[in-house]
């Protein structure tokens, strides 16, 4: 295992669509097990694969609710309506209000090809909107109504 290096907003990676994960093997493991190791090290909430500089369909997302690894996730709906700070691992020193969904359903594969399903509300679905949005080079200030510095 080993801690990759975020990539930071300017960098054009961050703005391409990733591609679909079709390696369920060691690569991809190792690829999981990095990222988690680098979302720990830096304490954020969640991390893409493109923000460690791999254009594939992956995110994790680690918070009290639970730890998951999401391979070609899909929100399969989502309802109701959320205002709250958001930040990013790859904008760093800033945060932003932004809307949500309340309540997502993501449909995701796990690391050995299972799909599965989750339901998150509160801050878990929050944390799953935005990571998905890195799959398809968007991130939270492109949504923001408000940008502000970290103090
Ligand atoms: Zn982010």
């Amino acid at each position: 295992m080993a801690i990759r290096n975020i990539i930071q907003i300017g960098d054009e990676t961050l703005r391409k669509k990733s591609f679909e994960v079709t390696d369920f093997g060691p690569k991809t493991h190792a690829l999981l097990d990095d990222m988690k190791q680098t979302l720990k090290k830096a304490q954020g909430a969640g991390l893409a694969a493109p923000q460690v500089g791999v254009l594939r369909r992956i995110f994790i997302v680690d918070t009290e609710d639970g730890y998951f690894e999401c391979i070609n996730p899909q929100i399969i709906s989502s309802s109701g309506k959320q205002n709250g700070d958001e930040g990013c691992l790859s904008v760093k020193g800033k945060y932003g209000k932004v809307e949500r969904p309340m309540r997502v359903k993501v449909k995701a594969f796990d690391r050995y090809g299972q799909p599965y399903i989750v339901k998150a509300e509160g801050f878990l679905a929050r944390a799953f909107c935005h990571e998905n949005d890195h799959l398809d080079g968007i991130l939270y200030i492109d949504k923001a109504s408000q940008v502000m510095e970290e103090k």
